[in-house]
């Protein structure tokens, strides 16, 4: 009796892991389950990496900024973006007063510094 009662247990805990995998998107061998991309090569252990490769795709751009209206793919993108709106810079040289929106420019400037 007791036998049957742990053979359930596992019977119940498999099918909860299996319920929440999207079935598209299983692989044979459970233990290595990848998200494949459907358009290039790209995989993922991570559902979360995938969708946001997808976008690349798709050009698909779910961030919008307030001030204009203009959208972005990446969430990085819209808030260096917006800090053209706003005059925030919070990239400042070590070696003199200037400030930089973003970290492109501080490095770009700082290789004056090093000529
Ligand atoms: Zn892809
Ligand atoms: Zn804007
Ligand atoms: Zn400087």
């Amino acid at each position: 009796m007791q036998c049957d009662n742990i053979s359930q247990n596992f019977e119940n805990s498999d099918e909860v892991i299996t319920l929440e995998l999207p079935v598209s998107f299983q692989t044979d061998d459970k233990s290595t389950v990848n998200y494949q991309c459907d358009v290039c090569a790209y995989s993922s252990r991570f559902y979360g990496n995938l969708k946001r490769h997808y976008l690349i795709h798709t050009g698909q751009r779910p961030y919008a900024c307030n001030f204009c209206g203009k959208s972005f793919n990446q969430k990085v993108t819209l808030t260096t973006h917006i800090r053209l709106h706003t005059g925030e810079r919070p990239y400042s040289c070590e070696k003199c007063p200037l400030r930089f929106y973003n970290r492109a420019s501080l490095v770009r400037h700082l290789y004056k510094h090093a000529k």
